[in-house]
């Protein structure tokens, strides 16, 4: 039965490697996703794989049949506010590469880190790097109904141009609020930068701050991501729902909460041979009601 369009798909990061629709397709029957993302190519790398059309077409046809959400999270190395030229140039380079497999598979959305100023003590020379970065980009997207683009907030520390949810604001100004540039909100790194979702109501006024920021509509998806680290540590280590220090309850307000009517969650949490991520989506879905 398909659901309704107030309800939170609820699905996980999946395996790509020995080919997308090998590693995926059983994933999804493994744990119930309604929602799933995937990497393109290797995270950690700026190697630009080619495609392999046999199993991008036979990825995109199971998803299609089982009626999930596809996005693409692009390398983790994309940083469009770098202050090295190469590294700008590789990053749009990425997003492109991404948004083209994205077209092929289906993808709704491709994921990228919002970057960093690296070595600037002013932010702001950053931004106008990510304005020239993205702009062009952003523009082609709309223009040719590709994929959107989805700016996800760090976990703080090292000159993040996004960590605190009120930072989105200065980030979508720098590309005059482009209607293709959605955000992807992330648990756990919101909770490391400083945002105590594990307050009764914390997880509530978090979003309710980003909706304040952003503006309605603009978040497109959530990382739902428990977490190893106390509050404002900056960390980035992922646990499994209910098992850290984040804790179930946020994850129940985050459930429920106007803001996410509608917007997929998926999990990036340890998971053994699909066993986590299948208890995970099944704590969302009971989660949400
Ligand atoms: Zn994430």
């Amino acid at each position: 039965m398909p659901l309704s369009p107030t309800a939170r798909p609820v699905g996980g990061h999946a395996p790509a490697a020995g080919g997308l629709a090998a590693a995926a397709l059983p994933y999804l029957d493994a744990t119930g996703a309604e929602a799933v993302q995937v990497f393109v190519g290797n995270p950690r790398g700026w190697a630009l794989p080619a495609a392999d059309p046999d199993q991008e077409a036979q990825f995109a046809a199971g998803c299609a049949e089982r009626r999930v959400i596809v996005y693409i999270h692009a390398a983790l190395l994309v940083n469009p506010g770098s202050p090295t030229p190469a590294t700008v140039e590789r990053s749009a380079a990425t997003l492109a590469h991404a948004l083209s497999r994205g077209t092929a598979i289906g993808a709704v959305g491709v994921v990228f880190h919002a970057g960093s100023a690296v070595d600037e003590t002013h932010p702001r020379a950053a931004l106008r790097r990510v304005r020239r970065a993205l702009l062009p980009l952003l523009d082609r997207a709309a223009a040719d109904r590709l994929p959107k683009l989805l700016v996800e907030p760090g976990a703080g520390g090292g000159r993040s141009l996004v960590a605190r949810v009120e930072q989105l604001g200065p980030y979508l100004a720098a590309v005059d609020h482009h209607p293709w540039l959605g955000v992807c909100f992330d648990t756990c790194h919101a909770w490391a930068a400083g945002h105590d979702l594990a307050a009764p109501g914390g997880m509530a006024a978090t979003l309710d701050a980003l909706v304040a920021t952003c503006g309605a509509g603009r978040l497109a998806l959530v990382h739902a991501n428990d977490s190893r680290d106390g509050c404002g540590s900056t960390r980035d280590r992922h646990e499994t729902i209910g098992k850290g220090a984040i804790g179930e309850a946020a994850f129940a307000e985050l459930m429920t909460h106007p803001a996410t009517a509608g917007v997929p969650v998926v999990v990036e949490t340890p998971t053994e041979r699909h066993l986590g991520h299948a208890a995970d989506i099944a704590t969302l879905k009971r989660l949400r009601g």
